[in-house]
């Protein structure tokens, strides 16, 4: 008997019969792995058969190598067919349990709508924009020279400590602006009167409580044009005031001191719960302040170089979260940021 036909009989046959039968019975993936590791990886008997050819008689070699190569070959065959039956059978199965039914009905997403804030910062631009005012914006991040300087607010004067804001680190001069007056300032530096514009945006101050958020939101109006008067300012604000409170509303001017105006006032509204009569919301005297307003400062106009003997103007700013707020009768400002979408959905 051949060496070649010893090896088949004694040491080859059974265990070949033995691998081809637990590759071709593995399951899954994995388990044929494992028998691919057991009959071909580097300990398995095939492997250490290969590795002791250099140790055989010269006439063993190749009858050993031949057989054993050729024992490789089917056993890497045989898992390759067992591998792509895996595969196949894997890929019926998902196709099977993934069917998509593209006659179901779709699922819907929850529809949202803008944030009360906006929809009234929409309302105030649309009621301004009918008067002929033009929507101007600007940075948040300001210099200092816009936020005060330029708004006659020099350094070391008293009304910047009302304005105490976010700074930047290794930067003093630039901080998040106070007020959205920078833009106006911006504005006239670039064009000459006359002026309709009204800045709305987000401002920042270091406060924090039931009627003040470190953010809130602005919107400042002016107006610069030859003979413009303290009348025109108030009735200006008195068309805004019946537009978005209600026709019956009345307005009042108090004197007032802002930097950047001269004369400054204060505008109250007629109380839109008791109707002027006092209640609680209104604190019994039948007005709510609503806005801050005033001649524009001569001063001013020396930054932006226009002759204050030829022209005038008034300017004015309000917070869109304090007219919302009496516009909804609502007594919490940090409600607007909560996020409750029980309190959003209402508006
Ligand atoms: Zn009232």
């Amino acid at each position: 008997m051949s060496l070649e036909q010893e090896l088949k009989e004694h040491a080859g046959l059974a265990a070949i019969h033995e691998a081809a039968a637990e590759i071709r019975q593995a399951a899954s993936p994995d388990e044929l792995e494992a028998a691919r590791v057991k009959y071909l990886g580097r300990k398995s008997e095939l492997s250490q058969l290969l590795r002791s050819i250099p140790q055989l008689s010269p006439e063993e070699r190749p009858v050993v190598g031949r057989l054993g190569n050729r024992l490789r070959a089917a056993l890497e065959q045989a898992i390759g067919d067992r591998r792509q039956e895996l595969e196949g059978a894997e890929l019926e199965t998902r196709l099977a349990t993934e069917r998509v039914d593209v006659t179901l009905p779709g699922r819907p997403f929850p529809r949202g709508h803008v944030h009360l804030l906006t929809q009234t910062l929409w309302e105030i631009e649309d009621i301004f924009a009918g008067l002929g005012y033009r929507i101007a914006e600007g940075p948040e991040v300001e210099t200092d020279y816009y936020n005060f300087t330029a708004l006659n607010t020099p350094e070391g004067h008293p009304a910047r400590s009302e304005h105490d804001t976010f700074f930047i680190d290794g930067r003093p001069d630039l901080l998040l602006r106070t007020q959205t007056s920078p833009v106006q300032v911006r504005v006239m530096e670039k064009q000459q009167p006359p002026v309709y514009i009204i800045s709305p945006g987000k401002v920042y101050r270091r406060d924090s409580d039931a009627t003040h958020t470190p953010m809130f939101h602005q919107v400042e109006g002016l107006a610069v044009d030859r003979n413009v008067t303290m009348a025109d300012l108030k009735g200006t604000l008195e068309a805004f005031t019946k537009a978005m409170f209600g026709e019956e509303r009345e307005i009042r001017m108090r004197p007032h001191f802002f930097p950047f105006t001269e004369p400054s006032v204060e505008i109250d509204v007629s109380c839109m719960i008791c109707g002027g009569e006092g209640c609680r919301a209104c604190k019994h005297i039948g007005w709510l302040e609503i806005l801050g307003a005033g001649m524009v400062d001569p001063n001013v106009f020396g930054f932006v170089d226009y002759d204050p003997e030829e022209v005038q103007g008034f300017a004015f700013g309000m917070g869109v979260e304090r007219i919302a707020m009496l516009k909804h009768r609502m007594t919490d400002l940090r409600m607007f940021f909560d996020n409750d979408l029980r309190f959003l959905e209402q508006f």
